[in-house]
């Protein structure tokens, strides 16, 4: 029997995971992008040009002109109505504004899917569908499974990586429909062999293993004392950190790993274990790719799969560059991680001086108050996910809203 795939988004991802699911026999699929012209542009690009996955190992994926496997519209309701599964992919500061969209539509039967979810999209998009007096079901995965770049747009998108393995964290309330192992075997179907789905079932623990503690440490290390006076180049993200990088990074992680334990403590039967150190959790991801794995330094110093990599910066008219706060290294990583992080830890009582220092910063970074007195005091759902803005106040509300 088809299945109704309805994919929002218009990026990167969504190009590679509109490719791959439409290429899925029986995949009926509807790309919605409601952003500016792209729904009009992609179709006309895809009509003349085709459609392209490119690998690099001369495995593309191709649709030939004229004949897509899937259509891009800028309708929401019917799309939804009709949907099977609903999978978001996009960065999460568009999530707020498409939950809301969709919420009022989706049938009970229908998942909703954040592929990324990041931090906090189970409450979210459970928050929205209750906010309809729905019972639906919710799955977040951690992370986009590719790193890609869009070559053309709507026409051609590049698969530089696939990762290994990503897990995910789901919250199963259908009676019927795609649920449960169901949806996990329909999604793996569409991203084919790689990677690997692995299911997370402590929703804490999950919040953890996205690690929101690699990009703002480094930003804030890197930036915390410019002087203002715009660069001759960017600077290397990884590559180019110091001791002063490896202080916050640590720090911050380690700040993770205390609340932890702590809460391992607290709920022996919810399993904390494997969040590990910076180090070796660089060492886990590119076993082959770090040279020297003796310092978290010489990591970040010799992966190679780090060469090139710069920090996000804007050029200024005279051809200079100045560091770009808003990027996502600070704009999702804060808003949608850090904070998240930080709310736990005020919830489970440990102090997260760090992290505090590195918010402290970011907030000016990003012109939002998230921090005052050393407490938490953001409740601005349009720009963040903290548990506070969905009426979470305590560890155990935390995990019994994600049942
Ligand atoms: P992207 O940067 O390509 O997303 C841009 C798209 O978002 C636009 O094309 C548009 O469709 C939409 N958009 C942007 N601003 C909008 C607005 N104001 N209103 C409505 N729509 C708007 O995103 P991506 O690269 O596909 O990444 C998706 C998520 O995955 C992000 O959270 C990203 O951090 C994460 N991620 C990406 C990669 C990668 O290699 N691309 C790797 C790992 C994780």
């Amino acid at each position: 029997k088809s299945c109704n795939i309805t994919i929002f988004g218009g990026g990167n991802g969504a190009h590679v995971l509109s490719g791959l699911s439409s290429d899925v026999v029986n995949a009926n699929v509807t790309v919605v992008d409601t952003f500016q012209d792209e729904a009009e542009r992609w179709t006309k690009a895809m009509a003349a040009n085709g459609f392209t996955v490119k690998y690099g190992n001369g495995k593309d994926l191709v649709q030939a002109p004229g004949k897509p496997k899937f259509t891009v519209t800028k309708e929401v309701q019917k799309n939804v109505e009709k949907a099977d599964v609903v999978i978001l992919c996009m960065p999460a500061f568009l999530h707020e504004m498409v939950l809301t969209s969709v919420a009022p539509y989706v049938p009970e039967t229908c998942p909703i899917v954040g592929l990324p979810g990041q931090p906090g999209f189970e409450y979210q998009a459970l928050f929205h569908l209750r906010q309809n007096g729905k019972k639906g079901s919710v799955m977040s995965i951690e992370t986009l499974p590719w790193a890609c770049r869009i070559a053309k747009y709507g026409q051609e998108v590049d698969v530089i990586g696939t990762k290994e393995c990503i897990y995910f964290s789901s919250v199963d309330q259908q009676s019927s429909g795609y649920v449960g192992a169901g949806l996990v075997q329909l999604i793996q179907t569409l991203l084919g062999a790689k990677p690997v789905l692995k299911r997370e079932e402590n929703i804490i623990k999950y919040t953890f293993l996205y690690r929101p503690t690699v990009h703002p440490p480094l930003m804030y290390a890197k930036w915390k004392n410019w002087d203002g006076k715009p660069l001759d180049a960017a600077p290397l993200f990884y590559q180019g950190a110091d001791e002063e990088a490896v202080k916050y990074l640590d720090g911050a992680t380690n700040e993770m790993i205390k609340i932890a334990d702590f809460l391992q403590t607290k709920y022996p039967d919810m399993d904390f274990s494997g969040i590990s150190s910076m180090q070796d959790c660089f060492i886990g991801e590119y076993p082959e790719q770090i040279k020297d794995k003796s310092t978290l330094l010489s990591c970040l110093k010799t992966n190679q799969a780090y060469d090139g990599l710069v920090h996000p910066m804007k050029k200024t008219d005279d051809g200079k560059f100045v560091p770009d706060f808003k990027y996502r290294y600070l704009m999702e990583d804060v808003p949608y991680g850090l904070l998240i992080i930080k709310q736990i830890a005020e919830m489970a009582g440990v102090a997260t001086p760090i992290i505090d220092e590195i918010i402290l910063w970011a907030q000016t970074k990003l012109d939002a108050e998230y921090l005052k007195d050393g407490k938490l005091c953001f409740v601005d759902r349009k720009h963040g996910r903290i548990p506070m803005a969905f009426g979470i106040k305590t560890l155990e509300e935390f995990v019994n809203y994600c049942k």
